[in-house]
């Protein structure tokens, strides 16, 4: 059984790579028949916050990546790392260590300034044969892990390869710190085992973690899970992704109008292929999705081929799901959407056209209040050869039976008695029921509209002139 696990630090909002890394380690789980863990690694405490939490919770909901057991909090499990950690002191993995934080330091400043690598020096490891100083009365100790002093730690990456470690480039970690606190390389390490982890996939910035984590996993006699570690996320400038690059969490691209389907199909090319496919949908996903065809380098944001995405999905999209979603949007800018036009009839005729719902949300709202044309627009389209069409279009509005085709032909008469081309009444038109010059084919536009709103917004338009 595949279980997979995502373990967010709740220090922010739920980032781009961190969603992909979701999304990798969810479609693991859903390829295989096997479960999505969910964990909260909140033993941060200055830097972890309820809102932070509840920022993972929306993006994992917004994005749909469902989790199957969870969500656990790291917080909530202090009791079992400490009965491990009393476990290990027991067996001699891991040992009470008594050096001062100052001492530490101290230490470190000596083996820098002679050009060494800092590390702790072993003072309180116990050895065969070793005496050990004597505790110092009324400190506290923290416990560090007894890491092997010889050979190697290695793993076989499943996207990087074989990985290999000496065991003496590695220190002896605090696993405990003095005051009793778990630190965050053994609290993962209980949890991968006690949640039966079989495959850990994360970014690469843990590559250094993995070694220290295999090695007590090792202490502990269980499992070691296999190791999948994501390679990180540039910019569309091939810098470090960052805030810079504008939308860096999953929820602003929710403000800024992309569908989550974009998105995740967006996420899923970032760094993983399956041929040349380029656009498929989750379920198609789960199927294809494995570890052996993700590229080991970088991968490079590029916000133009994520518009081009959430475009292809806001034209499949079903009308009624968008006239929702640009419903709450008008709402929000304080329009209230009257019956007709029916919102999903304009989103119908316009979806096809933006790249983004906020696009859509600012053509509906011109259906739904007062319409401004601009002045400039009103005197670039309304010249004094085109009146006499609009006047005759005007007149004939409330005979003509009311749908696309007999308003086309009307349309189409008003200009021919004039000697017109079709622009000279249509653009009129369009600027003046909506503000715009671009819009779809002018006599659906027309017919979206009550008989009357039209003969209102032509004559106020009209007037206003
Ligand atoms: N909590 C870590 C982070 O947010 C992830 C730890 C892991 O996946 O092992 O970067």
């Amino acid at each position: 059984m595949i279980r997979t696990r995502f373990a967010p630090s709740p220090t922010g909002f739920l980032h781009i790579g961190g969603a992909r890394t979701a999304l990798f380690s969810w479609a693991y789980a859903r390829r295989h028949g096997g479960r999505f863990i969910l964990r909260v690694e909140d033993t941060d405490l200055a830097r972890s916050t309820p809102e932070a939490v509840q920022a993972i919770l929306d993006g994992m909901n917004w994005l749909g990546l469902t989790h199957d057991e969870g969500p656990f909090y790291q917080t909530q499990r202090l009791a079992r790392y400490r009965e491990v950690i009393e476990e290990m002191l027991a067996t001699g993995s891991a040992y009470h260590c008594y050096m001062a934080p100052e001492e530490l330091d101290r230490l470190r400043d000596e083996q820098r300034a002679q050009g060494l690598k800092a590390r702790y020096n072993g003072a309180w490891r116990p050895e065969p044969g070793k005496t050990l100083p004597t505790p110092p009365a009324g400190v506290l100790p923290a416990v560090r892990f007894r890491n092997p002093r010889d050979g190697v730690v290695a793993w076989d990456d499943l996207v990087k390869g074989r990985i290999e470690i000496a065991n003496g480039e590695l220190d002896d970690l605090v696993i405990a710190r003095a005051d009793g606190t778990p630190t965050y390389n053994f609290c993962v390490v209980v949890d991968d085992f006690d949640m039966g982890i079989t495959h850990v996939i994360r970014g690469d910035d843990h590559v250094n973690n993995t070694p220290r984590q295999i090695n007590i996993l090792q202490a502990l006699g269980v499992q070691v899970p296999q190791y999948a570690h994501l390679s990180m996320i540039l910019g569309d400038d091939g810098q470090k992704l960052s805030k810079r690059h504008g939308a860096v969490s999953v929820m602003q691209y929710d403000d800024e109008g992309y569908l989550p389907e974009a998105v995740l199909n967006y996420l899923a090319r970032l760094g993983w292929s399956h041929g040349d496919e380029e656009i498929f949908s989750m379920p198609q996903f789960c199927e294809w999705f494995d570890l052996d065809h993700i590229t080991p380098s970088a991968a490079q944001f590029n916000t133009e081929k994520l518009n081009w995405l959430n475009a292809h999905y806001l034209k499949r999209a079903e009308p009624a799901r968008l006239a929702a979603l640009v419903q709450a949007r008008l709402a929000a800018r304080g329009v209230t959407v009257s019956a007709t036009p029916a919102l999903a009839a304009v989103v119908t005729l316009h979806q096809e056209r933006v790249t983004n719902l906020n696009e859509l949300a600012d053509i509906a709202e011109a259906f739904y209040v007062e319409p401004r044309p601009p002045a400039e627009l009103l005197v670039k389209h309304l010249t004094p050869d085109s009146l006499p069409a609009l006047a005759d279009f005007i007149a004939g509005i409330s005979d003509v039976a009311w749908n696309a085709a007999a308003i086309g032909a009307l349309i189409k008469e008003s200009v021919g008695r004039h000697g017109l081309k079709m622009p000279k009444l249509a653009m009129p038109l369009r600027v003046l029921l909506t503000g715009r010059e671009q819009t779809p084919s002018v006599d659906a536009l027309v017919a979206l509209f009550p008989r009357q709103e039209v003969l209102k917004r032509l004559a106020v338009g009209g007037a206003n002139r």
